[in-house]
């Protein structure tokens, strides 16, 4: 091969990731209950939530942690890092028991410290409870400042102990009442999974905003935050947990309790079109299809002529084969991702960002070079990324470069457990051609709304607060419009993230 040609090929290695740019996942929780004590299944109880745990290691990358349900009580493990670091052979091979629940992390509330890895415990009437959460409320502080009143001390700055700390508190009226007590007490995102000595039990909010299902591994029951855990464990999928609903499992079966009457669920749009994997479903719609739909009407709300339809990868290759099998213009790769990205690129704490080596991605010149290009990405937060991006492919020689984004602009806060910038951070504020003059690109297109709705199904109804400012829930009490909830802004004010 001639030298010149091999330095066309050559990919270029260019640091382009912000990691303030990007949309933050912010946990996953996984459970288990085995019906039968002598089921060989409870010896390896801790493999199998370490795997759904792995599979899930995309929604939280700053702990983990496993609470298992053993002849001396509950035994709990948690630390920093991915789960593989967490976990060693030797420690999951000690990790026996009847039940169990995990957890992986990324904070929303709560700084970033051993303390507050999950699951969490605390005593109680009803003995040992543990806690997994993923989500955030709305009114933890007011909770917080009451029990903190009537003398309960808290170990972490967690939404999750508030959880934990109101149902321990109702534990003498019996395990179904203190949840009950708990769950009409707060207000906002959380499904759950809740570990006592002899019983599972999994919580979704009314409004269903995060995603929870049900599953089976031969007689044992699973739950996730996504279905894709329970493929990753060989359980079949049984279904969601309903909005509002509480199931408790234990030797006596399953039992299934309604917090109020049945409500719509409002699950976050982001899951379908950022957060959760492509192969998982989320309340019977899959997050795959859903992607490769919002391509398609993408194409049909903002056609343009080019040479190839690339996606960022990861989350904007399904939209972007979407958009080209409806444009009828080639797929092609034109960016490539380093897979050995590690979890540093997202740490929370500016500190660390700045430690971190930015994220890496390569332009494929030989995709680029003379092509009129379609990048399709799945949201632009703060643009940054995009620009670079841009910049990196007219650099690789492309000769035109637009983007397409498979979500309409963010414009405000969520209060539920997403990290988003301040809002004068979010280039959805400005304007399309603001942004587009700001990231460099030919041409700039967002999916509409209607568009959203259209690649959902248009059945169900989701969150869509971070677009519209309309919230399924109320904001947090004392917080006006699209201000931060206290404990992200201290946490992001004391790294000196926001002004
Ligand atoms: S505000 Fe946005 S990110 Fe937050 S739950 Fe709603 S749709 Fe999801």
């Amino acid at each position: 091969m001639r030298r010149g040609h091999r330095d066309d090929l050559r990919l270029q290695v260019t640091d382009i990731h912000d990691p303030d740019d990007r949309l933050h996942e912010e946990c996953g929780v996984f459970g288990m209950f085995v019906p039968d004590r002598d089921d060989p299944i409870t010896e390896s109880i801790g493999r199998v939530v370490y795997y759904g745990l792995y599979s899930q290691q995309h929604r939280g990358q700053e702990s983990a942690g496993i609470v298992v349900a053993g002849d001396d009580g509950l035994e709990q493990h948690r630390g920093m890092g991915l789960v593989a670091e967490v976990f060693s052979d030797r420690l999951l091979d000690g990790l026996s028991g009847r039940a169990a629940i995990g957890h992986v992390r990324y904070s929303t509330a709560g700084s970033s410290t051993i303390a507050n890895a999950q699951p969490l415990m605390a005593q109680s009437k009803l003995g040992t409870i543990a806690i997994g959460h993923n989500g955030n409320l709305v009114n933890a502080p007011v909770i917080r400042d009451l029990l903190e009143d009537a003398g309960v001390m808290f170990q972490t700055s967690s939404d999750s102990e508030v959880i934990l700390n109101l149902v321990a508190r109702s534990a003498r009226h019996g395990l179904r009442r203190a949840i009950q007590d708990a769950m009409r007490a707060i207000q906002g995102a959380f499904s759950l999974v809740l570990l006592t000595e002899d019983s599972l039990i999994a919580v979704r909010d009314p409004k269903g905003i995060r995603p929870l299902v049900l599953g089976k591994l031969g007689e044992s029951t699973i739950v996730a935050s996504e279905s894709c855990a329970l493929d990753a464990v060989g359980a079949d999928l049984v279904r969601d947990v309903e909005p509002g609903e509480i199931v408790i499992v234990s030797g006596e079966g399953i039992e299934s309790l309604q917090l109020n009457e049945r409500t719509q669920s409002q699950v976050c749009s982001f899951e379908f079109v950022y957060f959760s994997r492509p192969d998982s479903e989320v309340d019977q719609v899959s997050v795959y299809a859903s992607r490769m739909e919002a391509g398609r009407i993408l194409w049909r709300e903002a056609p343009v002529e080019a040479d190839v339809v690339s996606g960022v990868p990861d989350s904007g290759v399904v939209a972007a084969h979407g958009y080209a099998e409806a444009s009828g213009i080639p797929f092609g790769m034109t960016l490539i991702k380093n897979k050995y990205v590690g979890r540093s690129f997202i740490a929370p704490t500016q500190e660390l960002r700045e430690r971190a080596v930015s994220v890496k991605l390569n332009a494929l010149r030989r995709n680029v070079a003379g092509k009129r290009i379609v990048l399709i990405d799945d949201s632009i937060v703060r643009g940054t990324t995009m620009r670079r991006l841009v910049t990196m492919l007219r650099r690789a020689g492309a000769a035109e470069v637009h983007i397409r984004i498979a979500s309409p602009p963010v414009q405000h806060a969520c209060y539920f457990g997403m990290d988003y910038p301040s809002r004068n951070e979010l280039a959805g504020r400005r304007g399309v051609e603001a942004v587009r003059e700001m990231i460099g690109a030919d041409s700039l297109a967002y999916l509409s709304l209607p568009g959203l709705h259209a690649s959902l199904g248009d059945t169900g109804q989701y969150c869509v607060g971070c677009l519209t400012g309309v919230y399924p829930v109320a904001a947090p009490v004392g917080l006006e419009k699209d201000e931060l909830p206290p404990a992200i802004a201290e946490r992001d004010a004391a790294a000196g993230r926001r002004g």
